[in-house]
């Protein structure tokens, strides 16, 4: 059963230097209990498809196409109505969580605020529950690091809190934006354990540039590059045989697969290279690919790709 669906999603904002073009025409499907991956190399685009769901973005943002959550096109709702769906129906966890977190709030507190945002109880009922939430994350002394600030809490607990918070008020999809980022190897280890456990009974759109977290936690993975989806697969499919090549190229610069980066930088998101956006890095480019913008085509079941090598 479908969760989420985009179609046809677009994102684009002002910006001094030009529009920035961050969303193109995405269409992508969450089912229920699936996590799904969103890889790419940073700032192409993959946080603001996770806040253009949430609906976070500034005032001046245009975001088109549909998000249909549960049947309903969020984008169709008045913002009274998507505060009703926030933290309630979909959670976001922020990433950097040094700089989501209120540091003059206890991480109780924070967490009790998201619950009676959506559920009527008191000022007790909701700290007992913010304690529960935060024992369920497997903080150590649950009752007594509910009275702390976020300044008491390492780096891993403090990824634990963005957690819990997410968890507060059981929200049925959790878009999580690069939760293991800036954590180190045994810390990350927990967490991506830990996301596995909390997310047993929830879908999750899991955004992150870490190829080997992806691998472990994803059901299907989608391939970002400059806006737009390259490419989409079940996680051993993508990883085993992928098939476009940028995809080909992220996992040769993985340190297991030989180290080997892809040459050249990403467009930046106002300007982008004619025809295929990865054309100018592309050792398999041929005189079609700099004119023509390739559509995304169905390969295999489940797997899909966005190359003229494969239409
Ligand atoms: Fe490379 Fe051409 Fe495929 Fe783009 S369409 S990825 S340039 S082969």
């Amino acid at each position: 059963m479908t969760l989420l669906k985009l179609k046809r999603l677009r994102t684009c904002f002002p910006t001094r230097d030009g529009l920035v073009k961050a969303v193109n025409t995405v269409d992508l499907e969450i089912g229920a209990n699936e996590i799904l991956g969103l890889i790419g190399e940073t700032g192409c685009g993959k946080s603001i498809l996770g806040m253009s769901i949430m609906r976070l973005l500034q005032p001046s943002t245009r975001i088109e196409g549909e998000i249909i959550y549960k049947g309903q096109d969020l984008l169709k709702l008045s913002e009274a109505e998507m505060r009703k769906i926030r933290g309630k129906e979909i959670a976001m966890i922020l990433q950097n969580p040094a700089t989501a977190l209120n540091p003059v709030l206890t991480v109780g507190d924070q967490i009790a605020e998201a619950i009676w945002l959506h559920q009527t109880m008191t000022k007790r009922e909701a700290r007992e529950k913010a304690i529960e939430v935060l024992r369920s994350v497997k903080i150590p002394s649950p009752e007594k690091m509910a009275n702390e600030c976020p300044h008491k809490f390492s780096g891993g607990m403090k990824e634990r809190a963005m957690i819990a918070i997410g968890l507060a008020c059981n929200p049925a999809l959790i878009i999580a934006d690069e939760p293991t980022r800036g954590l180190d190897a045994s810390t990350k280890e927990q967490i991506i354990k830990l996301m596995k456990e909390v997310t047993e009974e929830k879908s999750m759109l899991f955004i992150t540039h870490d190829l080997d977290a992806a691998a472990e936690i994803c059901d299907t993975v989608a391939v970002m590059y400059a806006g737009e989806l390259v490419e989409c697969a079940k996680t051993g499919d993508l990883f085993g045989k992928p098939l476009h090549p940028y995809t080909m190229g992220l996992l040769d610069s993985l340190p297991c697969r030989g180290l080997k980066p892809i040459r050249g930088m990403s467009p930046s998101l106002i300007d982008y290279p004619s025809g295929c956006r990865f054309h100018p890095r592309c050792d398999y480019a041929s005189a079609i690919c700099e004119k023509k913008h390739p559509e995304m085509v169905k390969v295999e079941d489940r797997h899909y790709v966005r190359c003229f090598m494969y239409l």
